[in-house]
């Protein structure tokens, strides 16, 4: 019966005649009065499977999300939609948010939104236990979990807000990413009582993968959007000064581009968001602090200008493509180069009980980039599911050329030249001894005296960088200290210094495009 009415309102509110098949699923639990978790990807449609329950349940059901910033759009979306909502938080005036309360009192919303941090307040905490909650939707769920990538540690603490409620309510939590160690975390933490769960399908096959090694980054983007010009899409890089200065270029190439990163005032951040949602920019420029919650269906392509910082993060900022359902595609810009800034990232964090989750992660993001099997392949089982197919036929693995360059001597050179120097410096510097440069501190150190001194001078030096900063992601060689990373040799070169085992650098070659990829090494 209530399954019928679920129905009638996701046409009546939404304009849908059926559901997804997870939500349906999803929705049917909770409304048996079930506990569920649902682990679906961005875009799959989580909030209808709480939203239509809370309609129609005869209490209240507090959304716990963890940004404020996209509550109001959350909120106006529902309310143009003519569903009662509201949502509490920092940003409101005393006199909102007494409003508010009073409204909640009377029993106006069906849906009140909060951040995790407002259960930890005397009056809310208080003010909740007088109330009839129906259901707790937690959006995000795997922010409760250290192993997750975004941990928040309110989220601890909901299930102590909650446990002296009236009456008990239905949780129902929702992610889009999360590990068999996250999903237990959930479980554990946010006590779910036998909870239904369900993972619908991690594959969207309307994106097209592919993990490209540009020469030059900016030239080959311009190119990209040259050829699709009409489409809207999304270009992430990962500091605020690539992003402002891409979106510079752009721009002064008669593209509309607009930029969102957390140096701009919220004004400006909301103002360029909204002039991308309504297509009156065609390129988004931005750090990862944009697309949360963005629901925006006609965007044709994502682009990461810089890889980012583990799988997790791809799959979500990726997946904003193709929304609508139709042909997208997602790519990586790949230079081993950012494996580096990652790991002097995390290796600057201050939070030292991470390091090693983060380091693992940015390994199976940097073997996404090296990889040569089924980009889609690789992503699915990641994320725990099977691949069956092992060649999608949609990637830039299955479709293009993929060559596995041999980089053995030239990973032998670099590496005696760094015992040679002491493992006492950077990769500018070994670069450019093996370079053969006649720079002032190669000269006075005396590393013109070396054996290893220009035996790469053919290379250039972004390429001996290249082939180093792969060396560090691969663990041959090791980056230390801080201020002044030096490198190191570790003991897994050996191999590679015998010559026992050959290094294989995978390059695309695109059979579209000629390109000439031996220049690069
Ligand atoms: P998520 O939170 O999982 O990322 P959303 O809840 O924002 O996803 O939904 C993504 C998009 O899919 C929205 O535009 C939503 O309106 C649409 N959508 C959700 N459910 C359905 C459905 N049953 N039929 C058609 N479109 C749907
Ligand atoms: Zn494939």
């Amino acid at each position: 019966m209530l399954e019928t009415q679920a129905k009638v309102l996701l046409k009546k509110y939404y304009g849908y005649d059926d559901f997804r098949e997870g939500q349906k699923n999803l929705i049917d639990n909770i409304l048996k009065g079930k506990d569920v978790l649902g682990i679906m990807p961005t875009g799959a449609g989580k909030s209808i499977c709480y939203q239509i329950p809370a309609l129609l349940f005869e209490g209240i059901t507090l959304v716990i999300s963890p940004l404020i910033s996209l509550m109001k759009d959350q909120v106006d979306t529902l309310n143009e939609m003519g569903i009662q909502a509201a949502f509490i938080n920092s940003s409101l005036s005393d006199s909102e948010f007494r409003h508010i309360i009073t409204n909640v009192r009377k029993n106006t919303y069906k849906l009140i939104y909060i951040a995790p941090e407002r259960l930890e307040t005397e009056f809310f905490s208080q003010f909740i236990q007088s109330l009839n909650v129906s259901m707790i939707a937690i959006d995000e769920a795997h922010c409760i979990s250290q192993w997750g990538h975004d941990f928040r540690p309110s989220y601890r603490n909901i299930s102590k807000a909650i446990e002296n409620l009236r009456n008990q309510p239905i949780i129902a939590a929702f992610t889009a990413t999360a590990t068999p160690q996250v999903k237990e975390d959930i479980i554990r933490l946010l006590n779910l009582v036998q909870p239904y769960t369900l993972t619908t399908g991690f594959d969207r096959q309307n994106l097209y993968f592919e993990v490209s090694n540009p020469e030059d980054k900016f030239s080959e983007l311009s190119t990209y959007i040259k050829n699709n010009k009409s489409k809207s899409g999304i270009i992430y890089a990962s500091t605020r000064k690539t992003v402002e200065s891409i979106c510079k270029k752009l721009n002064k190439k008669g593209y509309t581009a607009a930029q969102y990163h957390a140096g701009l005032s919220e004004k400006e951040r909301t103002k360029n968001q909204d002039e991308f949602l309504c297509d009156n920019v065609q390129i988004m420029v931005a750090t990862n602090a944009f697309g949360m919650g963005i629901d925006k269906s006609n965007i044709a392509y994502v682009i990461h200008y810089n890889m980012p910082k583990n799988m997790e993060s791809y799959y979500q900022e990726a997946g904003r493509a193709g929304r609508d359902g139709g042909e997208a595609e997602c790519i990586l810009f790949y230079s081993p180069a950012d494996i580096i800034t990652n790991r002097l990232l995390i290796e600057n964090s201050n939070d030292p009980s991470k390091k090693k989750n983060d380091y693992h992660k940015l390994n199976e993001m940097s073997s996404y980039c090296n990889t040569d099997r089924c980009l889609r392949g690789y992503i699915l089982e990641y994320f725990g599911e099977v691949d069956s197919t092992n060649k999608c036929g949609n990637c830039g693995n299955c479709n293009n050329d993929v060559k596995a360059t041999d980089v053995t001597v030239e990973a032998q050179k670099i590496i005696s030249c760094i015992k040679r120097m002491g493992e006492r410096f950077g990769s500018v510097l070994v670069a450019e001894v093996l370079k053969g440069s006649k720079n002032n501190k190669v000269i006075t150190m005396g590393f013109d005296k070396l054996t290893t001194y220009g035996i790469m001078k053919d290379y250039s030096k972004e390429s001996i960088k290249d082939i180093i900063a792969y060396l560090i992601a691969e663990d041959y060689l090791i980056l230390s200290g801080q201020q002044y990373p030096v490198l190191k040799v570790s003991s897994k070169s050996t191999g590679i210094l015998k010559g026992k085992e050959p290094l294989l650098i995978k390059r695309v070659i695109k059979t579209k495009e000629e390109k000439n990829d031996k220049k690069q090494l």
